[in-house]
């Protein structure tokens, strides 16, 4: 056990859940925030920064997947998903919201509290908060998120604000894989009216910015039939 206790914040709206998996969390030396709606969910993670959320997926007021994306935008916090669904199409989908884990109902609270455990560990060092800059492969490339403005080997590359956003969602989440749906809703946000493929365009208009060589992209990487990803090492 570290130290300083941890603190988690719990969004659930199931009392018999809730009650039973603080009373474990903080068996096991947590600090423990309960929510039982998404609304609360978020006036409780910005009040309270918590260092993990566990979180369920079906919510009253503003749905798992919601505070869950929410939250991406904003926070490298883990996220461990709580779902009653069943079918892995529903697991591959809270995974790809940005959770970094997930149970299936009903779980037994003592395997929930060794994942806790294990994504703390995994999290390690990584969970920091966002970097207001970020560099990677010797600084070839460099972004500052306060000045939004992107450097290639030292010189100043002029993104549009959807280029900008677009490359910024995926540099924040150099492990995950984007759908074009989702890069959409990261980028311009639920109203955009667009074709998925427009992302292909700003991805192409991108790419010859950014890399070296946009034939051999080593940032902006295709994933095959999913969607994109990036690549950049530190
Ligand atoms: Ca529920």
């Amino acid at each position: 056990m570290e130290k300083k206790a941890k603190k988690i914040l719990v969004v659930e709206d199931e009392p018999k859940i809730m009650e039973v998996v603080e009373a474990y969390l903080k068996n096991n030396g947590y600090i423990v925030f309960c929510a039982k709606d998404g609304e609360e969910a978020l006036e409780q993670f910005h009040k309270e920064s918590p260092d993990m959320v566990l979180l369920d997926l079906m919510l009253p007021k503003i749905s798992g997947e919601e505070v869950c994306q929410i939250i991406r935008r904003e926070s490298r916090v883990p996220i461990i998903m709580l779902t009653a669904k069943v079918q892995e199409d529903d697991t591959i989908n809270g995974l790809n919201m940005g959770a970094d884990d997930y149970m299936t109902k009903p779980f037994s609270p003592r395997e929930l509290v060794a994942r806790v455990a294990s994504l703390f560990r995994r999290c390690e060092g990584t969970n920091a908060p966002l970097l207001h800059v970020m560099s990677w492969n010797g600084g070839e490339l460099e972004v500052n998120f306060d000045s939004y403005t992107v450097k290639k080997q030292g010189n100043i590359v002029s993104l549009t604000p959807n280029e900008f956003k677009l490359f910024s969602a995926m540099a924040k989440f150099p492990q995950k894989t984007f759908t074009r749906e989702e890069l959409i809703e990261v980028a311009f946000g639920l109203e955009f009216d667009g074709y998925d493929r427009t992302i292909d365009s700003h991805i192409k208009n991108l790419r010859a910015k950014i890399e070296m060589n946009s034939s051999k992209p080593r940032y902006i990487i295709t994933v095959r039939g999913v969607g994109y990803r990036f690549g950049g090492e530190k």
